[in-house]
């Protein structure tokens, strides 16, 4: 996860981390991110819904 973003509400769906936090704006934002190495899946969305279930579709090109 980004260090200088703090997230809260992190939750852990397989390789993926959830968690929302704050954009420079004051939106919320919910990223996913993918904790594998060499992965490098991450992604910002709109809504909790929405984060949640790419993390929970996301497929992993590294095992
Ligand atoms: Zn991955």
């Amino acid at each position: 996860m980004p260090a200088n973003r703090r997230f809260r509400n992190v939750v852990r769906i397989g390789p993926v981390q959830v968690g929302t936090a704050y954009d420079g704006r004051g939106r919320e934002k919910h990223t996913a991110v993918c904790t594998a190495p060499r992965c490098g899946f991450s992604n910002d969305f709109d809504t909790r819904a929405a984060a949640e279930l790419a993390a929970r579709t996301h497929r992993c090109r590294v095992r």
